[in-house]
């Protein structure tokens, strides 16, 4: 990378509403549109990506076509537009992409949302539980409000588990199951306590996930992203606090959605990381995750 190539420190102040748009951050988030190389790492796989219309999920989503996987996203219906832009990358590689529209706060949702997936893909074999959200919070404690805890716990920590209830009678020896934690796990900020309790919960989740279903042969791990320009960002966090988004890790920035991709790739394939299960990989900059 040359030093006119390098990521500056912070981001524009900027501010969206939730779930946020791909199309509305300066600058751009990468998601690897235009490097990822892919070398038939996941060939077949079938994966439902969930949040996997932006950020993260949208990464990934392109770096599992480029390795040959068929994949299902996930999403809010108001956030069709980046749906299509994710699914037209997954196209452009020949392979399929699945839009499965719905809020994963419902049950139900949870369960057409699996069965959609798995009716159009001809079968399942990873779940990525990567849809979530927060919510900076300026209020004292006694003011959060009941919605609020609600919405947090029921996208981060109900829809992980119904969701793998749901696809569970299609999973199989090799198949896996990648959950999204959070640095927050491991350094809570009391501005979003109770999204950081929810990505504690999912590494406890993980640990005993894995123990259950690693018996039928099916993996299950995390991965804990650090600061990531995401859509989540603008949408969730003061304008100001984007100006230093991500220079207090070691490496002094923050990621793109492309730099987390791999790790993902990494745990999805059974060649790879058939071993691999009940572990969380951190991608954070440089901050610990123990
Ligand atoms: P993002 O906004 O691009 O993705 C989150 C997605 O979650 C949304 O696109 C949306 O489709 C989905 N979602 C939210 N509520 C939903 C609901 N009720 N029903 C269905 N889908 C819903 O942001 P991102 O940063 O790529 O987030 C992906 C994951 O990464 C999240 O679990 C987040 O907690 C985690 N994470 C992000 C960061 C970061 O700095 N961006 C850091 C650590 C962990
Ligand atoms: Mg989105």
């Amino acid at each position: 990378m040359s030093e006119q190539d390098e990521p500056t420190s912070g981001f524009p102040a900027q501010q969206q509403t939730l779930p946020g748009r791909t199309d509305a951050m300066d600058p751009p988030p990468d998601h690897g549109e235009h490097s990822y190389r892919g070398c038939g790492r996941l060939e077949g796989i079938r994966a439902l990506i969930t949040g996997g219309d932006s950020g993260i999920g949208r990464a990934v989503a392109i770096a599992f076509a480029r390795e040959g996987a068929d994949v299902a996203l996930s999403y809010l219906p108001e956030e069709q537009g980046d749906a299509e832009e994710t699914a037209s990358w997954v196209r452009e590689t020949g392979r399929t992409a699945a839009l499965c529209p719905g809020d994963l706060t419902e049950q139900h949702t949870c369960e057409e949302v699996a069965g959609k997936a798995v009716q159009e893909l001809g079968g399942l074999d990873v779940l990525i539980n990567n849809a979530g959200v927060q919510m900076a919070r300026d209020d004292g404690l006694e003011d959060m409000s009941v919605e609020r805890i609600d919405r947090v716990l029921k996208t981060n920590l109900y829809a992980l588990l119904w969701l793998t209830q749901a696809v569970l009678p299609h999973l199989h020896k090799g198949s896996s199951i990648i959950n999204v934690s959070s640095i927050q796990a491991y350094q809570p900020s009391t501005s979003l306590l109770d999204y950081a309790a929810t990505k504690a919960g999912i590494n406890n989740l993980t640990v005993n996930l894995a123990a259950e279903l690693g018996p039928k042969g099916i993996r299950v791990n995390a991965v804990a992203p650090g600061p990531i320009w995401t859509p989540l960002q603008p949408a969730t966090q003061r304008p100001e606090k984007l100006e230093s988004f991500g220079t207090d890790t070691p490496l002094g920035r923050a990621g793109q959605p492309a730099e987390v991709a791999p790790a993902f790739v990494y745990l999805a394939s059974p060649r790879e990381a058939g071993y691999v299960s009940g572990t969380v990989v951190g991608v954070t900059g440089g901050k610990p995750v123990f």
